[in-house]
């Protein structure tokens, strides 16, 4: 009999869940993918992860090409696509893997109805987080909303049989002899040819991988300063599965010692927000803590333009906003820091903020992401405490010392010295007149005092706490 595998967030043909489960359980197995126009026609034509999706899927097919067989693309709606595909190959079952998106739950569900009344079934399998959904709950038996404790015991149940990867090679001789199939090419699509600064594909996933073993053991020392290169960058990868969640903790499991672990720790974050959109829904559109939900936050728009595009005066802020726009990838800290700024500094509501970033980041995870602007506006679980607010300036001074990440997206301040580049407002005229720097002409003054705008924040969030 036959099985479809329905390709998703997971473009590789490597220790893959569902690919595993349909090899082992039926004779022949056609891969498919579908550009899905509920998600792609909203999207302008610009979209980095149109091209980042496309760039891997030519790896994809083009391996499943050297095993005689091909991967069949659609496009057009994924709940029609995907019972028309079981019939024509007269597929009895289809796999994929697990999407815990409030979205793609409903859209599996659907799909699930569709097939089951033409009488094949849809499974699908854990394979993008190492735990999911009710894995891991506390001794009651509930949620985790605290990450520390959900770290211990996440930590705890990582071994050998958790981390262990699914032999698909050994059964790839089952996938259905098919001739090439023709991948639609990305102007096909309705998208821009785009060339990504990232490498792309289950080949670019590997190199990033590679590079970033040498430094894992610095990770704890350098992840924190956007302008080194601490971080894996692995992001986009691990969003569409072009790397393996299984292999990389396995690696970091095994290596140990304090960078390592602190690694392992962002990856326990990533399961730690999946299992939260898992059991609260709600968040995609709500605070996680009611009593946040409806702050009255002014939401100025002029405010919002200038820190979507880079001109608040805050030089970090700035720099951060500018990276985000160039290459869709924002490192860490500042992801805290520009989004700290927009809700505590600018009093902007943080969906708006969390909305942008959606539109913008290569590695967008609406898990990550919501958690994310949960944590910096206060209005998460386990989030930073709404008094503890971020200094922009502070944060500048700490985590970009000698001004070299702001130099490199802000060069109309490139010839200022350290010591003014992180307020230049406060250089002596002196100072800004001998880098040349007309602030207000060639860069723009504070829109707002961070002192002043923090006492608002605070009593903004003072009013919304029940008594
Ligand atoms: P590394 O430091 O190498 O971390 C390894 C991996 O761990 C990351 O690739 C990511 O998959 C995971 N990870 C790390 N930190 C977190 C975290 N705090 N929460 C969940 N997973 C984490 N991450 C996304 O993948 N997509 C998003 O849309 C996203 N939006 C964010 C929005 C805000 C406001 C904030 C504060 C954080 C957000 N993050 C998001 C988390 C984090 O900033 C990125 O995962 C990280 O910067 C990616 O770079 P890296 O792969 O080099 O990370």
């Amino acid at each position: 009999d036959t099985a479809l595998v329905w390709f998703r967030r997971d473009l590789r043909l490597f220790d893959h869940a569902a690919l595993y489960h349909a090899l082992k359980r039926h004779a022949r197995v056609v891969a498919v993918f579908v550009f899905d126009r509920d998600l792609l026609d909203p999207l302008p034509a610009d979209d980095r992860r149109v091209a980042f999706i496309h760039a891997a899927l030519v790896e994809l097919a083009n391996a499943l090409a050297q095993h005689g067989s091909a991967l069949v693309v659609a496009h057009e709606r994924a709940q029609a696509a995907i019972p028309r595909l079981a019939r024509q190959y007269q597929a009895v079952a289809v796999h994929a893997n697990h999407d815990d998106d409030p979205a793609a739950r409903r859209r599996d569900e659907a799909v699930a109805r569709t097939l089951a009344d033409e009488g094949r079934r849809l499974f699908t399998h854990k394979d993008h987080v190492l735990f999911e959904r009710d894995e891991i709950v506390t001794r009651q038996g509930g949620m985790y909303s605290v990450f520390t404790p959900y770290r211990r015991a996440w930590l705890a149940r990582l071994d050998d049989f958790m981390l262990s990867s699914y032999p698909v090679a050994r059964y790839l001789d089952r996938l259905a002899p098919l001739p090439p199939q023709p991948l639609p090419t990305l102007p096909g699509l309705g998208f821009a040819e785009i060339t990504l600064a990232l490498p792309g594909g289950m080949s670019g996933g590997e190199q990033l991988f590679e590079a970033f073993k040498e430094r894992l053991d610095r990770y704890h020392l350098r992840r924190d300063f956007p302008a080194l290169k601490g971080p894996s960058y692995l992001s986009a990868h691990l969003r569409f599965g072009t790397v393996s969640i299984r292999e990389l903790a396995r690696h970091a499991h095994g290596v140990g010692g304090p960078g390592a672990q602190a690694w392992l720790g962002e990856l326990a974050w990533r399961d730690f927000y999946h299992q939260i959109l898992w059991h609260r829904p709600d968040v995609v559109e709500h605070a996680f803590r009611p009593e946040y939900d409806a702050l009255p936050f002014p939401n100025r728009e002029d405010w919002f333009d200038a820190w979507r595009e880079g001109r608040t005066g805050y030089p970090l802020v700035d720099a951060a906003m500018r990276q985000l726009r160039h290459s869709g990838y924002m490192h860490n800290r500042l992801r805290m820091v520009a989004a700290s700024f927009l809700v505590k500094d600018l009093l902007v509501d943080w969906r708006w903020g969390e909305r942008h970033f959606a539109a913008l980041l290569l590695d967008y995870d609406l898990a990550a992401n919501n958690g994310g602007w949960q944590w910096a506006a206060s209005t998460g679980c386990d989030a930073q405490p709404y008094f503890r607010i971020f200094n922009p300036v502070a944060q500048s001074r700490k985590f970009d010392p000698d001004g070299h990440f702001i130099r490199r997206y802000c060069p109309e301040l490139a010839a200022l010295p350290d010591a003014a580049i992180h307020a230049p407002w406060e250089a002596p005229p002196l100072t800004l007149a001998e880098a040349g720097v007309r602030l207000g002409h060639d860069y723009p003054l504070p829109i707002v005092e961070h002192a002043r705008q923090r006492e608002l924040a605070l009593a903004l969030f003072k009013s919304a706490r029940r008594p």
